[in-house]
């Protein structure tokens, strides 16, 4: 597996560099199944019912257990743009977040903000719950057909912007494409 690629940006204050307590998190991109991430929270690209879906929502579902069902349904839905968390149950990830992008209409229906929106609200539930490492997938850019490099560029810039607790932010790649367009965006 090829090593990740990092993007650890640096911080200055008025005077100087900013103290630990401002560090901002890691990002980088890694090629893999979410599935067998051991971070403290991966994300689940769901939909908005939090139904057992196919993609890596279907992995997600198949690899934490039939617990997971039963969990999602008592979260009673939710919608575009926002996140909710379970546990990861038979995961090595202690708990599951999921996000809920946007179906992709051609760009002019709020997709941008909607995607922006599901990766800034993980990471305000990765706060939440205290996770300090999570792993993301290309959220919407599967059967919710959302162009590749557009989602990239969103999904990094709203990572990057984020203020956030968490240190590590890792997006899990699962083909080439995939992982060529976080290698370029991470690198800008
Ligand atoms: P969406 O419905 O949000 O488009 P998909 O699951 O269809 O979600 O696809 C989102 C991304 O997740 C795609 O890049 C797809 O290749 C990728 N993917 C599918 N299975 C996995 C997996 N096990 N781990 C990581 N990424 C995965």
């Amino acid at each position: 597996m090829p090593a990740p690629v990092r993007f650890v940006p640096f911080l200055w204050g008025i005077d100087g560099p900013l103290g630990s307590e401002s560090v901002a998190a890691t990002l980088e991109a890694a090629q893999g199944d979410i599935t067998r991430e051991a971070v403290d929270a991966i994300v689940n690209a769901a939909n908005s019912g939090l139904a057992r879906g196919g993609g890596v929502c279907g992995a997600i579902f198949s690899a934490a257990g039939p617990e997971l069902d039963a969990a999602c349904a008592e979260l009673g839905g939710c919608p575009t743009g926002d996140a909710k968390a379970t546990p990861g149950f038979r995961l090595p990830a202690r708990w599951i977040i999921h996000a809920v992008g946007p179906v992709w209409h051609g760009g002019d229906s709020g997709e941008p903000e909607l995607l922006a929106s599901a990766y800034r609200r993980s990471l305000a539930v990765a706060d939440e719950i205290g996770a300090s490492s999570v792993a993301f997938p290309a959220i919407s850019t599967g059967i919710y057909g959302y162009p590749l490099d557009a989602a990239t560029h969103v999904a990094v810039r709203a990572c990057r912007d984020a203020e956030t607790s968490v240190d590590l932010i890792r997006f899990v790649c699962f083909d080439d494409r995939t992982l060529a367009a976080y290698e370029g965006e991470l690198a800008d």
